[in-house]
């Protein structure tokens, strides 16, 4: 099984994405967080990206496109993939559908979560994320039990650089001049699931996995 999450960010692809991957048992695959850790490993790739990310600017998609082609070969991800933070424009989304060609596999769905600005900027300006396993908590709406430490790990929760306001609002920006032409290319494949985000985070997990199950 093969699933790609579309949506601003702060709509919950991270929270839906290791919560799927778990449910599941696939392989949970952020571009984001495969971004950081180069940057926080000093790779010759991290020195590339840095600079963009911390404008919220997006990475250039050869760089990105590599990485995830490397990725996507490891052991982990031949049960499937739950994709997060990629594709970010129609190129990336040409590039996976040509990458994932070449081993005669092709995505089973697409899923669009939907939010408002409002619900996106409170989600972001509060989130704390576990520096060892990706796991997304907010300092109100969902706190971790002990004070800045991951339930699910016990590693450190930290608060990410580009998470501030003004970083926020040239993410929604760069996300909203692609988005349209991401929809409608999956929606052309008859891939795209629409979900409303701004519900509680259980409510969406089940709508995906009942979508998961009729795919
Ligand atoms: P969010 O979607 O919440 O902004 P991510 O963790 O997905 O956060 O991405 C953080 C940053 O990493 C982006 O602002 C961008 O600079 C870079 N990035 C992540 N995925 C991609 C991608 N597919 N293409 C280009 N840049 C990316
Ligand atoms: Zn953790």
């Amino acid at each position: 099984m093969k699933i790609i999450l579309l949506g601003p960010p702060g709509a919950g692809k991270g929270t839906q994405a290791v919560n799927l991957a778990q449910k599941l048992k696939l392989a949970h695959i952020s571009t984001g967080d495969l971004l950081r850790q180069n940057v926080s490993g000093g790779t010759d790739l991290g020195k590339q990206a840095k600079s963009y990310m911390e404008k919220g600017a997006l990475v250039p998609d050869d760089l990105v496109t590599q990485m995830l082609q490397r990725r996507i070969q490891a052991q982990d991800v031949k049960k499937g993939f739950i994709l997060d933070g990629y594709p970010r424009n129609i190129a990336q989304a040409k590039a996976l559908d040509a990458m994932l060609k070449q081993e005669n596999a092709a995505i089973d769905f697409a899923v669009y979560l939907e939010a408002s600005e409002p619900v996106i900027i409170q989600r972001l300006t509060g989130r704390l994320v576990c520096k060892n396993c990706g796991a997304n908590f907010h300092r109100k709406n969902m706190p971790p039990r002990v004070e800045m430490m991951c339930d699910k790990c016990g590693g450190t929760l930290y608060q990410r650089t580009d998470d501030n306001e003004a970083t926020i609002k040239t993410r929604l920006e760069v996300y909203r001049k692609e988005v349209s032409a991401l929809l409608q290319y999956y929606e052309a494949k008859r891939q795209l699931h629409r979900l409303n985000a701004d519900e509680d985070a259980d409510a969406v997990l089940n709508e995906i996995i009942r979508l998961a199950a009729k795919a």
